[in-house]
C-alpha cells in the first residue's frame, strides 16, 4: 500500500509498505478524511520523537472499517468510525491506575500513531483495541467536522479543562491556530465569562470571536501580560490555556494568573533542557498558582463526547476548515500547508470520499 511518511528529520515522501494486519483485538481502517497537523511538522522537520526512518505520518483520521479481529465485538466492516489520535492499551494494569494517554507502556505512549507504529497518511492503517478506541460516526455530521474531533477538539477542550475554567471566570488563551480555538470553544461551553484570545492572524481572530472570545490580545502589540493586566485593573485572569508560541508563553501564563489561578498547558515546547517559572510571578514558589501540562485524550468515550457535542450543536468544529483537498495524495499539499503556515490557514482536510 502506498502512505506519506517520515524519510528522515527534515524530509517527507511517498512509500510502499505491507498493509497492517489486524490482531484478535485490532482494526484495519481506510481513511475517509485526514488532517495534516502542526504536530506533524514537529515530528518530520523539528525532530521531536527522534530519528525515524520510513515511518508513515498522520494521527489525525475519519475511516472505514475494511478488516476486524475476532474478538471486536461492537464494530464490523463497513463502519464509519472517529479514530482518535491518542489510542491507548486499554487492557493494561496501568491504564487502570492512572492517565491512559500516558500510562499505557510509559510516558506520551498512549500516542501511537506515527510515534511507534504507522500514522493513518495511507490506504490502510491499523488501530489497537478496536473497541475501546473507535466510534461510529453518525449521520448528520460532516468529515470535516469529524476530522476535528480525533484532536483538534479534544486538545484543546483539554486545555479548558486542565485550567479547571469554572462559570464566569476570566480566561486568557493563548494562541489561536486550530488547538487554541477549541481551546476558546471549551472554556466557553465550561461557562466562563470573559475570554482573551491572543493571536494575530485576521481570520483566526474572527473565529475566535465565533467560538466565544470577548477580547482579543495581538502579543505583536506589545507584551501580552501588560495587556492583560491593563484589561484587568491589574488583577489578572483566573485560568490561562496555552496553546501557542515559545516557552515564554508560560512564563507570561504564570504572571499573568491571578494567584490561586489555574493553568492548562497544550503547546508543544520544542526548545530548551529547562521551561521558564517566573520566581515573582510565582510568589516565589508560594502563589498557589498551578500548571498542568497535557496529551489530548484518545479513546472511544471521549470521541463519543466529541460527537455529542457537535451533534447537539454546542460547536461546530468545521470552521475551522480552511482549505480541503482531494483524495490520499492531498494529505502532502495540507502539510506543505502546515509547514509554511501562510495567514489564512487554520486546518487543511484531505477528503478521500
Ligand atoms: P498554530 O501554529 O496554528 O497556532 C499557534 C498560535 O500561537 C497562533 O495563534 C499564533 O499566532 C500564536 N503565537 C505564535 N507566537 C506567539 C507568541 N509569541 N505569543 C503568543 N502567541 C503566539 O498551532 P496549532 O493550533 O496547530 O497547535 C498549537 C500547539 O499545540 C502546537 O505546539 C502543537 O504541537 C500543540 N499540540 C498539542 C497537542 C497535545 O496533545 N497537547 C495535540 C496537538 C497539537 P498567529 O495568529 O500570529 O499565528
Ligand atoms: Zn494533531
Amino acid at each position: 500500500m502506498k502512505g506519506f511518511a517520515m524519510l528522515k528529520i527534515g524530509e517527507a515522501g511517498w512509500i510502499e509498505k505491507e498493509k497492517p494486519v489486524a490482531g484478535p483485538y485490532d482494526a484495519i481502517v481506510a481513511p475517509l478524511a485526514l488532517a495534516p497537523c502542526t504536530s506533524d511538522i514537529h515530528t518530520v522537520y523539528e525532530g521531536a520523537i527522534g530519528e525515524r526512518s520510513n515511518l508513515i505520518l498522520g494521527h489525525e483520521a475519519i475511516g472505514r472499517i475494511v478488516e476486524i479481529g475476532k474478538k471486536v465485538k461492537d464494530f464490523k466492516p463497513g463502519d464509519r468510525v472517529v479514530v482518535p489520535a491518542i489510542t491507548p492499551e486499554w487492557r493494561t494494569l496501568p491504564v487502570q491506575l492512572g492517565v491512559p494517554a500516558q500510562h499505557s507502556e510509559g510516558m506520551l505512549t498512549g500516542w501511537k500513531f506515527s510515534n511507534d507504529k504507522d500514522g493513518v497518511f495511507a490506504e490502510y492503517f491499523h488501530v489497537n483495541d478496536a473497541d475501546m478506541n473507535l466510534a461510529l460516526l453518525p449521520d448528520g455530521i460532516t468529515l470535516e467536522q469529524a476530522a476535528m474531533m480525533p484532536d483538534m477538539m479534544t486538545t484543546g477542550f483539554h486545555g479548558a479543562e486542565m485550567a479547571q475554567v469554572q462559570i464566569g471566570a476570566d480566561v486568557c488563551v493563548i494562541g489561536i491556530g486550530p488547538v487554541g480555538l477549541m481551546a476558546v470553544a471549551g472554556a466557553e461551553l465550561r461557562g466562563a465569562g470573559r475570554i482573551f484570545a491572543v493571536g494575530s492572524r485576521p481570520n483566526c481572530v474572527a473565529l475566535a470571536r465565533e467560538y466565544g472570545a470577548t477580547d482579543i490580545i495581538n502579543y505583536k502589540n506589545g507584551d501580552i501580560v501588560a495587556q492583560v493586566l491593563d484589561a484587568t485593573k491589574g488583577l489578572g485572569v483566573d485560568h490561562v490555556i496555552v496553546a501557542g508560541g515559545p516557552p515564554q508563553t508560560l512564563a507570561q501564563a504564570v504572571d499573568m494568573v491571578k494567584p490561586g489561578g489555574v493553568i492548562g498547558n497544550i503547546n508543544y515546547f520544542g526548545v530548551g533542557d529547562t521551561l521558564p517559572i517566573p520566581r515573582l510571578g510565582w510568589g516565589c514558589g508560594m502563589a498557589h498558582k498551578s500548571v498542568h501540562g497535557g496529551l489530548c485524550p484518545g479513546g472511544r468515550g471521549r470521541m463519543e463526547r466529541m460527537i455529542s457535542i457537535v451533534r447537539h450543536g454546542r460547536v461546530d468544529p468545521g470552521k475551522l476548515v480552511t482549505h480541503r483537498f482531494t483524495g490520499l495524495e492531498g494529505v502532502e499539499a495540507g502539510l506543505a500547508l502546515m509547514k509554511d503556515k501562510p495567514a489564512d490557514v487554520i486546518k487543511p482536510v484531505a477528503l478521500l470520499e
